[in-house]
């Protein structure tokens, strides 16, 4: 296990970090846009630490906060704007590669004057002024927790939750490959501190809308097998989100059932953002989500299409029509599977 126990770079960073923060009093906290529970998780965790300490927080993401973390203490406080009024002299960006991941205002926070990346991509761009970057943690809320511990921030219960969150979800409920000790002797930890883990996972896995649910029934309807039984692609329309009444939200984890065949050594979404009005040949707007069972580096599959993220889990946006992002999948996955 590699921490800023045994890292020195890991250490600085953390100093650093924690220093500056003593001398800042307004400060934007942002995560990346379409959330997962490891950014929300991250915003509340130091936004309610940082309360502990006096300092004056706003808690940002460009994206409302999916319905099934409702349930997470301050929630509210997230907001989807940021006010050009506001006065800031610090940032922190969680769970973002790049300084892009956080949206729409990203012109606005580049402006503030000191910028702090913390974050557990392997693809970081290592953009800001300061950087706590550990590629070996499982979520961005174990490096927050780390981050607490050594600025001795007493975890309470709402504290601990929001670490859990971005923990369990970041680790597919503990059953990807960044699942480890140190992850279970962190939720043990979170567990004595009151968080409840069966009303924790009932709030996200248990409170889906039909429509999540029909819109899964289309996606997993889609599913094409290629190179060899080695790659799954599925696909999701716009269409399919108007018909479900779903939102993109509702997306969180399907890419999963694709990765779940098998024999699949990679597993491919294919969401339609924007539609092209039912005219295939068209140009669209595509996001993409990459998995892989670790024999394949998928970070680097998406980063030839410009994305980013880990090894095993990865994506990308981009312009193109469905058959051509196909085809371009298609050639890439027979490269790396040696096809
Ligand atoms: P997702 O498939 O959206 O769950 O994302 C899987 C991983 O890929 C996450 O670690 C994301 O940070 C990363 N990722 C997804 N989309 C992009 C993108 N457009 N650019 C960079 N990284 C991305
Ligand atoms: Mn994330
Ligand atoms: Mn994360």
């Amino acid at each position: 296990m590699i921490t800023e126990k045994t890292d020195p770079k890991l250490k600085i960073a953390m100093n650093q970090i924690i220093h500056h923060l003593k001398n800042s009093n307004r400060i934007l906290l942002a995560s990346h846009a379409n959330p997962d529970g490891d950014a929300i998780g991250s915003l509340i965790a130091m936004g309610l630490s940082l309360d502990v300490l006096n300092k004056k927080t706003t808690l940002y993401n460009e994206s409302p906060v999916p319905a099934v973390y409702n349930f997470l203490p301050a929630v509210e406080r997230i907001v989807q704007h940021i006010d050009r009024k506001n006065v800031y002299d610090t940032a922190i960006i969680f769970d973002c590669s790049d300084l892009q991941r956080i949206g729409k205002d990203v012109s606005i926070v580049s402006r503030i004057p000191v910028i702090i990346n913390i974050d557990h991509h392997a693809t970081n761009t290592h953009f800001g002024d300061f950087q706590l970057i550990d590629t070996f943690a499982c979520a961005t809320t174990e490096i927050i927790y780390r981050l607490l511990k050594k600025m001795a921030v007493r975890i309470n219960k709402a504290i601990a939750t929001s670490i859990y969150t971005g923990i369990l979800t970041d680790t597919g409920s503990f059953r990807f490959s960044n699942t480890n000790r140190s992850v279970f002797a962190i939720c043990e930890e979170m567990s004595g501190l009151g968080v409840d883990p069966h009303s924790v996972a009932r709030h996200i896995y248990e409170t889906y809308s039909l429509g999540r649910i029909k819109l899964l029934g289309m996606v997993l309807s889609s599913i094409e097998i290629s190179c060899n039984n080695k790659l799954s692609i599925m696909i999701l329309t716009k269409k399919m989100l108007d018909e479900t009444n779903t939102q993109p939200e509702d997306i969180n984890g399907f890419v999963n059932y694709a990765k779940g065949i098998e024999g699949i050594k990679i597993a491919v979404l294919i969401k339609e953002l924007a539609s092209n009005n039912e005219e295939p040949e068209k140009p669209g707007r595509f996001n993409v989500s990459l998995r892989s069972d670790e024999t394949v580096d998928v970070a680097a599959i998406a980063a030839s299409f410009g994305g980013g993220g880990h090894s095993v889990a990865a994506g990308f946006s981009i312009e193109s029509t469905l058959s051509d992002i196909k085809s371009k999948i298609i050639n890439l996955a027979e490269n790396c599977l040696g096809i």
